[in-house]
């Protein structure tokens, strides 16, 4: 059984606070200063250069991907991090169309994070090759895979309403027409359970700072099948994916067969030391018991919400099988009131124009924050204090 009380007395969270947005930043848990000290004075100060191999700098990339993969159903040896979720959107769409070199679409849906997008616009700006992006609304993709399709790239949990693309279908789909599917697990990753090798995806994509709280900035991943290593394209050949990166030759050739081949340069080691702290507290969690938590905990969230907070309407599925691990909520007035929650010590988030969002994450969050923060926002509403000037000022991050 996964010990709920013990995962959240491993994170270091402010007294008072009410965090609800371990779906966009993760809170440090306890061992991360540690693990950060640890890195500084037992390894870059004493060890330096001889680090990469007495400390395994060198194959971070691959022990933490393995870890991470656990958490999405990915066999050891399929899974790398390193770099930014951007750049692994750019790399796995790029792979992918290089698997299907005979089609010209590339099917995502207008809900996508906007980063997914911007990347594959680039991407075929670059390819000057006749390439074409279709965003149908996120209930329509089933229907757009067809057989013109090269890649498919989606975003499992969509980041404003919590809605849950079905994977298993969708590659079921994909694959019976001959295109790849790219996963972005950015909300799914830690959030909930994903099988990536049961559902047979090609790639799968996502970052390790929002549910799985490695910081910051922490690495990003990539999976690809394991039928897909020995063929697939790096297409950002790095040295790091070099069959033999300390042969120095002047030309590349991927690491044959390996998930080493999706590496691209010198990862950020620091970063990593984080990862590994956080990738703890993972370690006596099931994540079929930690889905059971959030949907108990969503259900409740909604509920009392619809019940006494007349003017907010939820904006995600009804039925918890369609969600992630997010809940989010429309209110003309979202901005000002979040502000106003979050003035309050109740954190969670806006995304435009009118979403006022909860990240559910049983790791730390209980039935009494969900409660104090329904409390809380009850309260806003009846005496208007959203209308407060000071809650109306945009900051840069909403
Ligand atoms: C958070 C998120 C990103 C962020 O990408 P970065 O390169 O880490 O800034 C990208 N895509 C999705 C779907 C996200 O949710």
């Amino acid at each position: 059984m996964t010990d709920f009380s013990k995962t959240r007395g491993m994170f270091d969270i402010p007294d008072g606070m009410i965090y609800l947005n371990g779906n966009s930043l993760g809170p440090m848990p306890k061992a991360a200063p540690e693990a950060i000290n640890r890195f500084l004075n037992d390894e870059w100060k004493t060890e330096l250069i001889k680090g990469w191999n007495t400390c395994n700098w060198f194959m971070q990339t691959n022990s933490l991907g393995d870890r991470v993969g656990r958490l999405i159903g990915a066999a050891p040896g399929t899974t790398v991090v390193g770099d930014t979720l951007s750049i692994k959107v750019f790399q796995a769409v790029a792979a992918g169309l290089a698997l299907v070199p005979d089609r010209k679409v590339i099917l995502s849906d207008n809900g996508n994070f906007p980063t997914d997008l911007y990347m594959v616009e680039g991407l075929m700006k670059l390819k000057d090759d006749g390439y074409d992006l279709r965003l149908p609304d996120p209930e329509d993709v089933m229907a757009g895979i067809t057989d013109e399709v090269a890649v498919v790239m989606l975003t499992e949990v969509d980041y404003r309403t919590g809605r849950k693309h079905d994977m298993k279908a969708i590659i079921d789909k994909a694959h019976a027409v001959g295109a790849i599917v790219v996963w972005d697990l950015a909300h799914s990753a830690g959030a909930i359970p994903v099988d990536v090798a049961g559902c047979d995806a090609d790639f799968a994509i996502g970052c390790t700072y929002k549910y799985l709280n490695g910081g910051p900035g922490a690495p990003a991943f990539i999976y690809v099948a394991p039928r897909l290593l020995e063929t697939v394209e790096p297409v950002l050949s790095g040295w790091y994916g070099h069959a033999a990166p300390f042969a120095f030759d002047t030309d590349y050739r991927p690491m044959p067969g390996k998930i080493e081949r999706m590496r691209i340069g010198t990862p950020s080691v620091a970063a990593f030391s984080l990862l590994s702290a956080a990738l703890d507290v993972w370690d006596g969690v099931d994540m079929d018991e930690l889905r059971a938590r959030s949907v108990e905990l969503s259900e409740l969230f909604i509920a009392e919400v619809e019940r006494r907070c007349p003017g907010v309407r939820f904006a995600g599925p009804r039925a918890a099988s369609e969600r992630g691990s997010h809940v989010s909520f429309r209110f003309e007035h979202g901005y000002p009131c979040m502000q106003a929650l979050i003035a309050r010590d109740v954190i969670g988030d806006f995304r435009a124009p009118d979403i006022m969002r909860f990240g559910i994450t049983p790791l730390f969050i209980g039935e009494a924050d969900i409660m104090a923060a329904v409390d809380a926002l009850e309260d806003i509403l009846t005496n208007e204090t959203w209308k407060e000037a000071r809650f109306q000022n945009r900051a840069a991050v909403t």
